[in-house]
């Protein structure tokens, strides 16, 4: 069946179309929302979906900061539990990383999920919001106009619909449609590829420690970070492209084991898993984060592998960033904000890319089979461990502190 061009589509007309229900765009729609900045959000999912998508789980504290001064941290304050360091296992001995003692800094552990149904609740329940679930074939038209416009198949009726806006904010993730308006031809992607695999686990378990572990080991790395008081998520070091299905039950549990054990440390509970799937691991950026009136946010603009921890964080850097932009400009025409939202972004996401490969060639090098590479990495780890001028600048890139407060 041939669509309705953009000009035959039934049109309304809203300042800002957010495309994508994260973090990242209920993030952007709820400030707007507070602001009275007109907008709707479209998803491609349903509500039930997003909102029980296991991801992310560690939340720096200047994120929660922000969210709470515009309201939107009050569940997350009262439930997510405070960690204030981390700790290597390695050869056999534990080393207590002490970050917040350096910084003053801690994260909070709260599970995506809960974020993301906060978010929405708030932005659709309780601020009267206009979102739109399991909207297809979104397509945007005119970004390089003042009248961009936004179309999308309704999944009640199969129409075609259409949005004309001021602004469109990207928001939809690794997988979805805005980034291929920036690239290629109007900008850049870099990409870097770590080479190796992660084996992302949930597990149906407390948490055997009060922080992140990381098993520096020679068979892999591993890890350990809590998700919640009865779920855990695990990492295990595979081959890139492993079938997670040639990781039974006892294979993971028993590997698991192996990598994190030492002496003094208390066993793993074991539990159910209840995810278990392979991510390549990978890390990307697009230059410039915008194109005419489409602003790109969070995964859409920059994937950064989870090592360090830091994607949804930066995902909420740029929605708060973005949002702050678009209601400057709505409210007294000031468009710096907008000019410079790329250049803004992209410098913290070059921060944490940077810092994740670091922090990867200390967990991997080891295991690379290259003695070279392990040697390094043996000395990068003792440095944070007995420099203090070493332990500060990681301890403040760990937790992401926000250097211009
Ligand atoms: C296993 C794992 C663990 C992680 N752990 C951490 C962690 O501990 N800390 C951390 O900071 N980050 C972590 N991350 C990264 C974090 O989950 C992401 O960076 C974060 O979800 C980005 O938010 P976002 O809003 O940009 O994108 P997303 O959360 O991907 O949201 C994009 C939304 O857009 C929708 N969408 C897609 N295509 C379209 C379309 N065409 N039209 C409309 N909607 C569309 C999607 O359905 C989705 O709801 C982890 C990631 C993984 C995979």
């Amino acid at each position: 069946m041939i669509k309705p061009s953009p000009a035959s589509a039934p049109a309304r007309r809203v300042p800002v179309v957010v495309i994508g229900a994260g973090p990242a765009g209920l993030t952007v729609a709820n400030v707007l929302r507070a602001a009275g900045v007109g907008c709707v959000v479209l998803e491609t999912e349903s509500r039930a979906f997003v909102e029980r998508r296991p991801r992310a789980g560690f939340i720096e504290e200047w994120a929660v900061r922000a969210l709470r001064e515009r309201g939107l941290a009050d569940r997350l304050v009262e439930r997510a539990q405070a960690h204030s360091a981390c700790e290597f296992r390695v050869d056999g001995a534990r080393h207590r990383f002490r970050y917040a003692e350096l910084t003053g800094e801690r994260h909070f552990v709260y599970p995506q999920p809960l974020l993301v149904t906060d978010l929405v609740r708030e932005y659709a329940d309780v601020r009267g919001g206009d979102i739109r679930f399991g909207v297809r074939d979104v397509a945007l038209h005119g970004l390089d106009g003042d009248r961009p416009s936004v179309l999308y198949t309704d999944p009640a009726t199969g129409d075609r619909r259409r949005v004309d806006c001021e602004f469109v904010a990207g928001c939809d993730g690794a997988r979805g449609v805005t980034r291929s308006c920036v690239t290629p031809g109007r900008g850049t992607v870099a990409r870097h590829d770590y080479g190796v695999g992660w084996l992302a686990l949930l597990a149906e378990a407390p948490p055997s420690s009060d922080c992140v572990v990381f098993g520096v080991h020679p068979r892999g790395f591993a890890a350990h970070m809590a998700r919640g008081p009865e779920v855990t998520r695990y990492y295990l070091e595979v081959a890139p492209g492993e079938d997670p299905e040639r990781w039974s039950h006892d294979r993971v549990w028993s590997e698991l084991h192996a990598r994190l054990a030492v002496a003094g440390a208390p066993a793993l509970t074991e539990g159910r898993l209840i995810e278990k799937r392979v991510l390549d691991m990978h890390s990307y950026v697009v230059e410039p984060m915008t194109y005419g009136r489409l602003f790109l946010a969070g995964d859409s603009a920059h994937l950064v592998a989870p090592i360090a921890a830091k994607g949804m964080n930066l995902a909420l850097h740029d929605a708060l960033l973005l949002a702050d932009a678009l209601v400057a400009y709505r409210g007294t025409g000031d468009d710096r904000g907008l000019r410079d939202y790329s250049a803004a972004c992209l410098r913290r996401v070059w921060e944490y890319q940077e810092f994740s490969q670091w922090l990867a060639e200390l967990l991997h090098g080891p295991s690379s089979g290259d003695p070279f590479r392990a040697g390094s990495a043996r000395a990068r780890l003792r440095r944070i461990l007995e420099s203090p001028a070493a332990a500060a600048t990681f301890a403040a890139s760990y937790i992401g502190k926000d250097t211009a407060s």
